[in-house]
């Protein structure tokens, strides 16, 4: 690295969204007096405040982003529906691009990215590939495709639109048209995420892997927990299989990698995201680096910080409650903020709708049962209405 990125005005970052995530990786370039300059097309991004320029654009057109970006010393993203020709532009510019834009375009689509897995060798559950459901739902008459399967889209999906259970003729009436794949439902004992760094010399730095708590009835995630109840071998087996899958796409910044631990005791990756993600939230507070001041190493190309959990760590979603839509309003704070051991992070979003991702909290403590219940208290006393 040729000069400290440090209160340094010829660095600056440039980043392509500026919602919660961006607004996480603005906190930490705060604290070190990183540069950084966010393009979102909301006026009320969670980013608006306290970046060194926020520009009101389209992340998904070409010329915006390229426009964005220039001068700037790495571009960033935190949601992958970034303009991927963009990113291509400004790489034969000489800006290095986190994620370079080979690595989004596979991303971008949930069939190349199987595609990806199979072509090197990275296992993953056994699929097969439909141009549209027509062709689905004749490979399903014919008996070519068996049921039950996991229906994916291949592109435009999105928290959870785009991803389904079919265990019957008649669950695939609802199925949004569109290239898909069908997956073998897989028997998944442990969902993992692995938050992996690499650097531009392709050096990797993994967080480590923490374990998805599904809520016993609603089927969602209710905690993200570390360290995970599995035994240390097979984190250790989770953390390796990460790290290829990061090597694998010779990715630059951060790649959360989502695994699924089988009844059988086998490792299958099952989709990844080359930015900040949900499960790597609690590294601020569990580890000695969070997973937002790893990726502005990486971007200023500096040393990779500590990646060791300092403690147990447990987090939940903050999101709306349901019966409310309109102007946020926060309740519960007094019990909420008494919770030992609890952090919380508002995003800023204005108005709050049923479930909709409003903040999250992070407990930590001596175990990860007193993590949990802390963070369950937290969460138990807040309530996110309108
Ligand atoms: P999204 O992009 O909506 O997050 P995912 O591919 O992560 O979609 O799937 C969401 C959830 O669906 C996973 O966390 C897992 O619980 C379940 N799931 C996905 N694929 C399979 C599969 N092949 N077998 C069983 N469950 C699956």
């Amino acid at each position: 690295m040729a000069q400290s990125p440090f209160s340094n005005p010829a660095v600056q970052v440039a980043m392509l969204g500026g919602g919660q995530l961006g607004k996480m990786v603005l906190a930490e370039a705060r604290r070190m007096d990183i540069g950084l300059r966010v393009l979102d097309p909301s006026a009320d991004a969670p980013c608006r405040l306290g970046a060194q320029t926020f520009v009101q654009g389209d992340f998904r057109d070409c010329d915006t982003v390229v426009q964005f970006a220039q001068g700037a010393s790495a571009v960033a993203i935190e949601i992958e529906t970034v303009n991927a020709d963009a990113l291509e532009i400004l790489e034969s510019q000489g800006i290095p691009c986190f994620p370079p834009s080979h690595v989004l375009r596979i991303i971008q689509n949930k069939i190349a990215q199987k595609n990806f897995y199979a072509e090197k060798g990275l296992p993953t559950s056994a699929y097969a590939e439909y141009r549209n459901v027509k062709d689905l739902k004749e490979a399903v008459a014919s008996g070519a495709q068996s049921l039950p399967f996991v229906w994916k889209l291949g592109q435009g999906g999105y928290d959870g639109f785009g991803v389904q259970v079919v265990r019957e003729d008649s669950d695939l009436a609802t199925l949004q048209d569109g290239g898909c794949i069908a997956e073998a439902l897989v028997d998944i004992a442990t969902e993992i995420g692995v938050v992996v760094a690499r650097n531009r010399q392709g050096e990797s730095a993994a967080f480590p892997p923490v374990e998805m708590e599904f809520h016993p009835t609603a089927n969602q995630v209710e905690f993200v927990v570390c360290p995970s109840h599995l035994t240390p071998g097979a984190l250790d087996e989770a953390m390796a299989l990460a790290l290829r899958v990061s090597d694998a796409f010779e990715t630059l910044g951060l790649l959360a990698v989502e695994l699924f631990y089988t009844q059988q005791g086998e490792w299958l990756v099952n989709e990844v995201a080359p930015r900040p993600h949900n499960s790597g939230h609690l590294t601020i507070e569990g580890c000695a680096t969070s997973q937002f001041e790893q990726l502005l190493r990486t971007l200023c190309d500096l040393p990779f910080g500590d990646t060791q959990l300092r403690q147990p760590a447990v987090m939940a979603n903050i999101v709306g409650a349901e019966g409310f839509s309109g102007p946020v309003i926060y309740a519960g704070m007094d019990k909420a903020l008494r919770v030992p051991g609890t952090s919380f992070h508002i995003y800023g979003k204005a108005q709050t709708r049923p479930f909709r991702k409003m903040g999250h909290l992070t407990a930590v403590g001596p175990s990860v049962d007193i993590a949990r219940q802390r963070a369950a208290d937290a969460r138990d006393a807040l309530v996110v209405k309108a």
